[in-house]
């Protein structure tokens, strides 16, 4: 930890830093100057296409658990990029780009007042320990931030192991996380309306199941965002 005198001497010499040695866009190469909290350049965030009808699930003609599922981006070619380098490459910095794509898409298009908490989709432990970080946390922390909202991240817990969801059908994915996720006794969503976040939204098995955990603790109404819908 810096101490105050020194914050702004550190400032400096990044700032200096940055011009003498000017950083690569992840995506791009395009030269960019704080790749700390910018990992990918202006143009490159330009070329992401946010969801332009704000699509959505309606959990009850599906008879999902969730009210309704939205997702900011759609899924090209930059997106997916983009979600290959923040989960599997750990670049753990794109949560701010990323964040800031799905909290601008929440605040026009679903309306966020009535939130009460945000809720990372969270990763079994085993997954999280090869992983290291949920990246769906990472996005939550930054929406709740720009949000004024808490994160509650400790609370509900994925208790089964499951097979990548990609490689497998609808049936199958609903089969597959069927029980995966358990809300903690000492959790309070008796009555809340919950921001349920996730990565990547595909025929919604996985934010259903989690609703279903979160509806089963008494909460009110549960809301989901993804960054993107994949296929
Ligand atoms: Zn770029």
């Amino acid at each position: 930890m810096l101490t105050p005198v020194l914050a702004p001497i550190n400032d400096f010499f990044g700032v200096l830093f940055n011009l003498l040695y000017p950083q690569n866009c992840l995506i791009c190469s395009n030269k960019i100057n704080d790749l700390k909290t910018h990992p990918i350049c202006g143009d490159c965030i330009d070329k992401i296409k946010i969801n332009p009808e704000t699509s959505r699930i309606e959990g009850e003609t599906e008879n999902f658990a969730f009210d309704c599922a939205f997702y900011a981006t759609m899924y090209e070619e930059v997106v997916k990029k983009c979600i290959c380098l923040f989960k599997y490459e750990g670049k753990t910095q794109m949560a701010n780009p990323l964040g800031k794509l799905m909290c601008d898409f929440a605040v026009k298009s679903m309306g966020t007042d009535k939130i009460d908490m945000i809720v990372p989709v969270p990763l079994h432990p085993v997954k999280l320990r090869e992983r290291q970080f949920n990246q769906s946390e990472l996005l939550a922390a930054h929406l709740a931030k720009k949000m004024s909202k808490s994160v509650v991240k400790d609370k509900v817990k994925r208790i089964k192991y499951t097979a990548p969801q990609t490689e497998l059908k609808r049936d199958q994915r609903l089969k597959n996380v069927r029980g995966a996720f358990l809300v903690k006794k000492n959790a309070d969503f008796k009555e809340k309306t919950v921001l349920l976040v996730d990565d990547v939204l595909t025929t919604g098995a996985t934010l259903h199941e989690c609703a279903k955990a979160l509806k089963y603790a008494g909460a009110k109404k549960v809301v989901a965002l993804a960054l993107a819908r994949g296929s």
